[in-house]
């Protein structure tokens, strides 16, 4: 999960219908976020929704308010439905700052912490958690939360491979490759831009793990 940043101009059907759910409010969304869900990062094809940041349920006032409305993918926008009112909002938080995201392969699982002592970084970090880990760890994880999981896992073993290759062989080619999976269209930053951090490259990579800036 990483800082989001929206266009200013809210899609014109926000006002002129009783919807907040049109074509435009997609398309501009879709642009906003590279076609990826702010929650996870993957990438979205045709399973995606508008995610309420305060829920339809709890803040029925926002349901077509702008700054209220992201895209996130069907699992994501599921599990958090109206359980998670109170997140750090990410128009404007810091989020890959603020939140570390790593992966402990030993106990196979996500590890999102945060140095910050609030409700809403507290809220997010137990949200990540329970979205890639399930309710109580491993065992408890149930398929869907199993592949969600594996997905990441993948994609961030994929990242470190590239990375180990620069560390090998650093040439300008390998040093490419590793920015290219670093470009804000890719997916899981969040998870990479900690990898970079704890190999200690953020000197060599800093240009490109600072999106928010
Ligand atoms: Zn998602």
């Amino acid at each position: 999960m990483i800082r989001v940043r929206k266009s200013t101009n809210a899609p014109a059907s926000l006002s002129t219908t009783k919807q907040y759910n049109g074509e435009d409010v997609y398309a501009q969304l879709m642009e906003d976020q590279h076609e990826k869900c702010y929650i996870c990062e993957r990438k979205l094809v045709t399973d995606y929704e508008i995610e309420h940041f305060k829920s339809e349920n709890n803040y029925p006032e926002l349901m077509q308010e702008w700054t209220n409305l992201f895209l996130a993918c069907r699992y994501c926008n599921g599990k958090k439905s109206d359980s998670f009112d109170d997140n750090i909002y990410p128009l404007t938080a810091d989020v890959e700052e603020e939140i570390c995201q790593r992966i402990d392969f030993g106990k196979n699982k996500t590890v999102f912490t945060t140095s910050v002592t609030d409700v809403q970084h507290d809220n997010t970090v137990r949200m990540l958690n329970l979205f890639y880990n399930g309710k109580g760890g491993k065992k408890l994880r149930n398929l869907k939360e199993e592949r969600f999981f594996n997905y990441a896992k993948q994609k961030v073993i994929g990242f470190m491979k590239i990375v180990n290759d620069y560390l090998v062989n650093p040439t300008e080619n390998n040093r490419n490759v590793v920015t290219e999976e670093l470009g804000i269209d890719k997916e899981l930053l969040g998870f990479k831009y900690w990898i970079i951090r704890d190999y200690n490259l953020n000197e060599i990579f800093k240009d490109h793990i600072i999106w928010n800036k």
